[in-house]
């Protein structure tokens, strides 16, 4: 494989992905990538006790995450990447964000229990296989799959769970401004994820307009075409590009590691930022 390849996008056990904070650092070994980030959605449990493992397998690990968040009630979703994972600032952070989704998935499962879908907290642990330390609306589509209520995990998504659909509750009202804030406390980096999934054009003109790093540009299975438009909007602005797949394991099928990457340049950066941040 040619070049430096860094996935600074996916998915564990620790939140909506299917493979262990382990077999992502194996596979990643297996395709040939130099570096990985691992960004769980609003948890950082990834991270306890990995870095001796990936050091001795050779893959550069650094710290990231994925932070849920809200800027005029409309849900986005932002990356963080090279501060401490063991920082009480941010711990204490994620530490909120578990107790709102606690709260949120009691709603949903209340929503679906009204529209006569029952489920409980144990089936969906039982349809997941795992210990589930973050819970998401995967997690609730693959029970819904499993109980017969849908029949497939998309069609849980477009008929109940997606951002305006009946059963949607959004995840918190930690707010935009406040992540960004707390990202920057803890001298990380902050980047848009996905912006080309954000659909309010106001929304993601705002958060072009604030205090960002850069933005997530190459994403998942993009074409050049996709790409352009963000490394343009980004270079406007002097703002870092990064890439990364948005790996989740075999719930989301057509997406494998690696099929978007950052170059060794900003990994560098987040390296060197990660380094000063945090003793191995
Ligand atoms: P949550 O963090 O619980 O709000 O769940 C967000 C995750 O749900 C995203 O990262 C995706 O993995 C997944 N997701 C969101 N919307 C959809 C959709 N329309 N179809 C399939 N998966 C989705
Ligand atoms: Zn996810
Ligand atoms: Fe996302
Ligand atoms: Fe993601």
């Amino acid at each position: 494989m040619d070049g430096f390849r860094a996935d600074l996008h996916c998915h564990s056990t620790c939140s909506d992905g299917t493979d262990s904070p382990l077999e992502l650092l194996s596979l990643a070994k297996h395709i040939g990538l130099n570096g990985l980030a691992i960004t769980d959605h609003d948890t950082l449990q990834a991270y306890a006790n990995i870095f001796p493992i990936s050091k001795e397998m050779g893959i550069d690990l650094i710290s990231g995450v994925e932070f849920s968040a809200t800027l005029d009630s409309v849900s986005v979703h932002l990356l963080g990447y090279g501060f401490s994972p063991t920082h009480p600032t941010i711990t204490h952070f994620c530490s909120r964000h578990h107790i709102q989704r606690e709260e949120r998935n009691k709603k949903i499962i209340e929503k679906l229990s009204k529209m006569g879908m029952p489920i409980t907290l144990d089936d969906i642990l039982q349809a997941n296989q795992n210990k589930l330390e973050t819970i998401g609306r995967p997690h609730i589509a693959l029970t819904l799959l499993k109980k017969g209520y849908v029949s497939s995990f998309n069609d849980a998504f477009k008929l109940y769970l997606a951002e305006g659909k009946p059963a949607f509750v959004q995840e918190s009202d930690i707010s935009v401004e406040e992540t960004l804030e707390i990202l920057h406390d803890v001298k990380g980096f902050a980047i848009i994820a996905h912006p080309h999934l954000i659909k309010n054009n106001k929304t993601l003109n705002k958060l072009l307009e604030m205090n960002f790093d850069g933005l997530e540009g190459y994403y998942g299975n993009f074409n050049k075409h996709d790409n352009e438009r963000w490394v343009k909007k980004a270079l406007k602005k002097n703002w870092i590009v990064t890439g990364g797949s948005d790996y989740h394991g075999h719930i989301k099928p057509h997406i494998s590691l690696g099929s978007s990457w950052t170059g060794e340049e900003i990994f560098t950066l987040f390296k060197n930022r990660f380094t000063q941040n945090h003793e191995l």
